[in-house]
C-alpha cells in the first residue's frame, strides 16, 4: 500500500514524501481513510507506530479543505498529556502541513499564559494543548469551540493516569456535540472504555502492535554489577563501545542529577531531563540531544514518555523500574523507524525480583553478558523460569486488525467530512 492510495491530498503527499517515509505504517493505512471519510476512531496503539501521523495527515486534509478558523476559534483540538508531546505534535503538524495553509499552535502549562492568548486571538485550524492549560484558557475565554469540528484524545491512559480525567470531562462538555472524535491510547482499561462510551460515535476500532516491543530490533541484554559501581560501569560501556547517543533512564530525578554530574566529571557531555526541570532546560537538553552536542541525556520515566528521537541507537537502564511495563516504553525509545537500536540494563542484586516481573511480562529470558572489571561481589540470582500457564500470560494486542462495528459506513459520513452525530 502507498500514501497515495490512501485519499490524501498532493501538498501533504509531497511532505511524507519529503520525510522519506516509503509506505504507511499500519495503523496509518487505518486511521487515514477513516479519518477522511469522516469517522469516529478508537485506535489502540503506543508511540513507535507512526500514530501521530495517523491522525495528523487526516486532520491537515480536512482541514484544508474547509474555512480557516475565525478569531478565538479552533476546528480541531488535539489533547495530549504532557507538554514534551504536545510540543513534538505540533512538530509533526507543521512539517507535514508545510505546504498547506493549515494554521496551528500550542499551548500547555509551565510557560507565560499571554503570549499563547495572543496567539489564538487570530483563531487556529489545530490546537495541540495539555488539558489544565487549555481549561485556564477556555476559562479565561481566550479560547472558545463554536466552530470545533474534530476532537483527538493522544495517550489517552496517560491523560487519566495523570489525574486529566476531570479537566477532560469540563473540555469535552465545552465542545459542540456534533463532531468527529479519534481516541488514542496505548491501552483500552475499564475507564478508557468508559471514557470512549460518552465520546466516540460508531466507531472504527483499530488495533496495532508497536513496531518494537516484539524486541525484533532491538537487542536486549542485562549486565550484573554492585550497586555501587554502577556510574564506573556506565562510563565504561560508553567510553569502551563508543557510543554516540545515549538515552539512560533513572528511576528518581535526583538519581538523574547525581548521575549527570558524574558523567560531567568524567568528560562526558550529558544532560539531565525530569519533572522539576524548567521547559526551557528540557526543550533544551533535549535539542542538544538530538543535534549531537549532548552525548548522553538522563531521563525518568515520566520525563522521557513520548520523546521521539528517531534512530536512537542505545537505550540504558541504570536502574530497572518499578513497574515492568515501563521497561517496554524505555527499550522502545531505540530502533525507530526501521533502525536496529540496543537497550542494557545494569542490574545489582537488590534488583532481581524488578527483573524476573520483566521477564515475566515480555515472556522472555534477557540475556546476560558479564564485563570482566565489574563482576558482582553480591551475586545476581538466575532468573526464574518462565511459567507459559495460560492465564498467566499477559494480554497482547490484537495483530493489526480493523473491525467496522456496524459493517457498513453511514450515508451522511460517506458523503464529507462532516459527521453527524445520532445521540
Ligand atoms: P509515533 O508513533 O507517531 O510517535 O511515530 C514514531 C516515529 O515513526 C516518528 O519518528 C515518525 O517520524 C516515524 N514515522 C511515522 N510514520 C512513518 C512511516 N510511514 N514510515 C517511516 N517512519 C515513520
Amino acid at each position: 500500500m502507498s500514501f497515495s492510495s490512501l485519499g490524501l491530498s498532493e501538498p501533504l503527499l509531497k511532505a511524507v514524501s519529503e520525510q522519506g517515509y516509503e509506505k504507511p505504517s499500519p495503523i496509518q493505512e487505518k486511521a487515514i481513510p477513516a479519518v477522511i471519510e469522516g469517522r469516529d476512531v478508537m485506535a489502540a496503539a503506543q508511540t513507535g507506530t507512526g500514530k501521530t501521523a495517523g491522525f495528523t495527515l487526516p486532520l491537515l486534509d480536512i482541514l484544508a479543505k474547509g474555512k480557516p478558523a475565525r478569531a478565538n476559534q479552533a476546528r480541531a483540538l488535539i489533547l495530549t498529556p504532557t507538554r514534551e508531546l504536545a510540543a513534538q505534535i505540533l512538530e509533526s503538524v507543521e512539517t507535514y502541513g508545510k505546504y498547506t495553509k493549515v494554521k496551528s499552535t500550542v499551548v500547555y502549562g509551565g510557560v507565560k499564559i499571554n503570549p499563547q492568548m495572543m496567539r489564538l486571538r487570530q483563531g487556529v485550524d489545530i490546537l495541540v494543548a495539555t488539558p489544565g492549560r487549555l481549561l485556564d484558557l477556555y476559562n479565561q475565554k481566550a479560547i472558545r469551540f463554536n466552530e470545533l469540528e474534530v476532537l483527538v484524545l493522544d495517550e489517552a491512559d496517560r491523560m487519566l493516569d495523570m489525574g486529566f480525567i476531570r479537566d477532560i470531562k469540563k473540555i469535552i462538555a465545552a465542545l459542540p456535540r456534533n463532531r468527529q472524535n479519534l481516541l488514542f491510547s496505548a491501552t483500552f482499561s475499564k475507564e478508557i472504555r468508559e471514557l470512549a462510551k460518552g465520546l466516540v460515535n460508531d466507531p472504527i476500532e483499530i488495533s496495532v502492535s508497536p513496531r518494537n516491543t516484539t524486541a525484533e530490533k532491538v537487542t536486549q541484554w542485562i549486565t550484573a554489577v554492585d550497586k555501587k559501581r554502577k556510574p564506573a560501569l556506565l562510563t565504561y560501556l560508553i567510553k569502551e563501545n563508543n557510543w554516540r547517543q545515549v538515552l539512560v533512564f533513572t528511576k528518581t530525578k535526583h538519581g538523574a542529577n547525581k548521575l549527570t554530574r558524574h558523567l560531567e566529571a568524567e568528560g562526558l557531555k550529558a544532560a539531565a531531563i525530569h519533572g522539576n526541570k524548567s521547559q526551557g532546560a528540557r526543550t533544551k537538553a533535549l535539542a542538544s540531544f538530538k543535534d549531537g552536542s549532548v552525548q548522553v541525556l538522563v531521563a525518568t520515566d515520566i520525563a522521557a514518555r513520548g520523546i521521539d528521537i528517531d534512530l536512537l541507537p542505545q537505550v540504558v537502564n541504570y536502574e530497572l523500574p518499578n513497574v515492568p511495563e515501563d521497561y517496554v516504553h524505555r527499550i522502545g525509545r531505540t530502533g525507530r523507524a526501521g533502525s536496529s537500536g540496543q537497550a542494557v540494563s545494569l542490574v545489582c542484586a537488590d534488583e532481581h525480583k524488578l527483573l524476573c516481573d520483566i521477564e515475566r511480562v515480555i515472556q522472555q529470558l534477557i540475556e546476560r553478558k558479564p564485563i570482566d572489571k565489574f563482576i558482582p561481589v553480591n551475586e545476581l540470582p538466575p532468573s526464574r523460569a518462565l511459567k507459559v500457564a495460560k492465564n498467566k500470560k499477559p494480554k497482547k494486542p490484537k495483530q493489526d486488525k480493523v473491525e467496522h462495528k456496524d459493517g457498513q459506513r453511514s450515508a451522511e459520513n460517506s458523503r464529507g467530512h462532516q459527521p453527524v452525530r445520532r445521540r
